[in-house]
């Protein structure tokens, strides 16, 4: 079992290109790139930072042309203001948060098409982490914020086990082979999370191994898929028995029902020490 997703089916030939900036501790910035003959410009997704952004461009040679937001906290909206007002670009994010300078407001069902990249994205709500979360996908990519990250999930700030699951549920059941870009690389510590909830997960151990590895190189473990995921990250599978084993053993009883077995996990993670 390898990180590598599967060649993508032919309507999606023409495979998203993405620019990676870190930003932060352990932040990710993400620059879309335009289609074809749009490839020099470029979304901003969750600019954090203003000057991040700004150096990704001028290194790439790039234009900004629309700004995409995922949620309202400050390492995903801090730059937005300062780059709407000086590139002049048109603000996407949740109609059910305040978003700086957001021109665009967004919710389940709507679609994103950006002309001047050749982009079109279809708009998820993904409640849990906070209470207007949104999540972009299209082009077998999905941008998701603090929703999912490879190996674990956003904390509920704002949400219900109940809201989280059914949004993760959402994500689960797009195809494996979409390329999922989180905001933030926390892959290793998630792993040491999920290997004491499904120690006997080989998939996950060969996962754990190849991170670490990638990790010590100093290399991105995101994007990640929705295929990798399933096999691998423990709030992708709280129905399964092996991790409900684990949850009614942590907890000390028998969950009632999907949601709270969620959430037994949730809490169980809020204070791991790994
Ligand atoms: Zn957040
Ligand atoms: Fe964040």
């Amino acid at each position: 079992m390898g990180l590598e997703v599967k060649p993508l089916p032919a309507p999606f030939a023409a495979e998203l290109s993405v620019t990676r900036l870190p930003a932060f501790e352990d932040n990710y910035l993400w620059l879309v790139h335009g289609l074809g003959e749009h490839s020099r410009r470029v979304a901003a997704v969750d600019p954090g930072d203003a000057d991040v952004i700004r150096e990704g461009l001028r290194a790439g040679g790039l234009e900004l042309a629309a700004i995409l937001v995922t949620h309202h906290h400050g390492d995903h909206v801090g730059g937005v203001a300062a780059l709407a007002h000086e590139f002049g670009v048109p603000v996407y994010g949740p109609a059910g948060e305040d978003i700086p300078a957001r021109t665009v407001a967004l919710r389940e069902g709507d679609e994103v098409a950006l002309a001047r990249l050749g982009l079109h994205f279809r708009i998820l709500d993904v409640p849990g982490h906070t209470a207007g979360h949104i999540a972009y996908a299209g082009h077998s990519a999905l941008f998701c914020g603090d929703t999912l990250f490879s190996g674990g999930c956003g904390r509920l700030f704002e949400g219900t086990p109940a809201q989280m699951l059914a949004s993760l549920d959402k994500l689960a059941k797009l195809p494996p082979e979409t390329r999922v870009y989180c905001a933030h690389e926390y892959t290793a510590s998630n792993l040491r999370f999920a290997r004491s909830v499904e120690p006997e997960n080989a998939a996950l151990a060969a996962y754990a191994t190849e991170v670490a590895n990638m990790r010590s190189r100093g290399v991105a473990t995101v994007p990640t898929s929705i295929g990798l995921e399933l096999r691998v990250n423990p709030f992708l599978r709280t129905r399964l028995d092996e991790v409900r084993r684990a949850a009614a053993a942590h907890a000390g009883r028998e969950p009632h029902g999907d949601a709270d077995a969620f959430g037994i996990v949730r809490e169980w993670k809020n204070g791991f020490r790994g």
